[in-house]
Formats: C-alpha cells, structure tokens, sequence
C-alpha cells in the first residue's frame, strides 16, 4: 500500500474501475435509487471507497454489493451506507455520533466527513487495526477507536446524538438506548420472522419512537471482543 507523496496521492484517486469516474457511476446509481442529500453525494463522490478492500478486491469496490474483508465479515454495499447516513443527516448539527461496527471504516469515513465527531467500536481487533490503516491515508481528525462489545455503547462519550449500528441485532441494546440524547436518532438492523428491517429509534422525551423501515441484510451482531 502506497502511503507518501505522489504515489498516495496516486493510490487515493484510483485508475480505471477505481477512479473517480467509477465513483461517479456509483454515485449516480445512488441518485437513481432515491438518495438525495447533496451533501452525502459529494463526500460519496470524493471517498475513495477501493482503499478499504484487499488490493484482489479493489476493482470491485464501487459495485452495489458487500464485499468481504476478512474474519467473516463484509463492507456494507454502498447503497446501504448512503441510506443509513442520509437518515441520521435529517437530523442537522449532529456533534457525535457512534458507530457500532467500525468494519473496513468505509462507513466511518463517510460519517467523519459529514458530522463533527465519530466514536466507532469494534469488536474484532485486528479489523479495527485494518480499519484505522486504511483511515490514516485519509487523514481525518475526528475519529474516535474502541475495540470492545459495542452493545455496551461509549459511555465516556455519552450521549450522541446519532448511533449508527452496523450489524443486525435480535433486539436492540439497552445500553445503546441509554445513550442516545434526547432528540437523537439510531439507525439499527433488527433480527425479525422476515429476515432483517432497518428500525430508527428517535429518543423522545417521554420514550422512544420505534420505525421500521426497509429490509437489510447485515452480518450479525456479536457479543463479547475477539
Ligand atoms: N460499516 C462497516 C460494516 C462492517 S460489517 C463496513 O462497511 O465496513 C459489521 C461489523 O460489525 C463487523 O466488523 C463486526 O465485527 C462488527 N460487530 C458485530 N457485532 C459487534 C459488536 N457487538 N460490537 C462491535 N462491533 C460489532
């Protein structure tokens, strides 16, 4: 992996499936599947999203589809992160968000570029390793890393304003709950008879406002760190 100078800058805009054309096509096929935030569309366009994937992989980066990143896990299609993040923007000014699942840090990357603070956890310490690599090139400053059960939140950073969860839960965290604001919103895949739905849980003052949305297909959410 390239990582100073010139050639960084090489490896970072990409060359043929993994250039900005490509990225373009991508995000023009967002656009055609109802994503609307300009915002978003433009850090989407601008996110070098091959640098997450094994070099093997790396053609394949902008396809609609999840790809793997090793210990059985998966980058999540871009379709999907576009959705998750477009629903955590309707809510303006989010300070910090938390994400459950780091992954590849594709997610992460996107989230960092568009809100003021991401606290990211992940179970599976040599992905958070992997994760924080393939960020370092992007150097971005507001990204925060736990390796731990992120059923347990960050409550040292408690409470976000947005959660944003990345695996499919059977039922949703009491701790996550707890640490949504008032106001906030969480974006989390729930196990149901169906398969998977996407929920957003608003945190209100008097409970929480439960939706669902769409169906998902996320790996699941695991207990305890590896
Ligand atoms: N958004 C990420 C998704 C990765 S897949 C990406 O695009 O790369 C989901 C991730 O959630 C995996 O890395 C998995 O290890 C992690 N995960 C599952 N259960 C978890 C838990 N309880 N705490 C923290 N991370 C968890």
């Amino acid at each position: 992996m390239a990582t100073t100078g010139t050639s960084l800058k090489h490896y970072l805009e990409g060359i043929g499936m993994t250039s900005r054309r490509t990225r373009e096509r991508m995000v023009k096929r967002l656009e055609e599947q109802g994503i609307k935030n300009t915002d978003l569309l433009r850090v989407m366009r601008d996110t070098p999203r091959h640098i997450f994937v094994d070099e093997a992989l790396a053609s394949r980066a902008y396809e609609d589809t999840a790809l793997p990143i090793g210990y059985n896990q998966t980058i999540s299609q871009p379709y999907i992160v576009a959705k998750m993040t477009e629903l955590l923007l309707e809510k303006s000014g989010l300070t910090k968000v938390l994400e459950i699942g780091t992954g590849c840090g594709y997610q992460t990357a996107v989230l960092a570029q568009l809100v003021q603070n991401v606290y990211t956890v992940e179970r599976i310490l040599p992905l958070q390793k992997k994760a924080q690599n393939y960020l370092a090139n992007l150097a971005l400053e507001n990204i925060y890393h736990q390796h731990n059960d992120g059923g347990l939140g960050w409550a040292d950073y408690a409470p976000f304003d947005g959660i944003l969860v990345s695996a499919a839960a059977d039922t949703v965290p009491g701790m996550l709950l707890q640490q949504l604001a008032i106001g906030g919103v969480m974006l989390i895949p729930i196990v149901n008879d169906c398969g998977q739905v996407l929920q957003r849980i608003t945190r209100l003052t008097t409970g929480y406002q439960v939706e669902d949305l769409e169906p998902v297909s996320f790996v699941p959410f695991l207990s305890g760190v590896e």
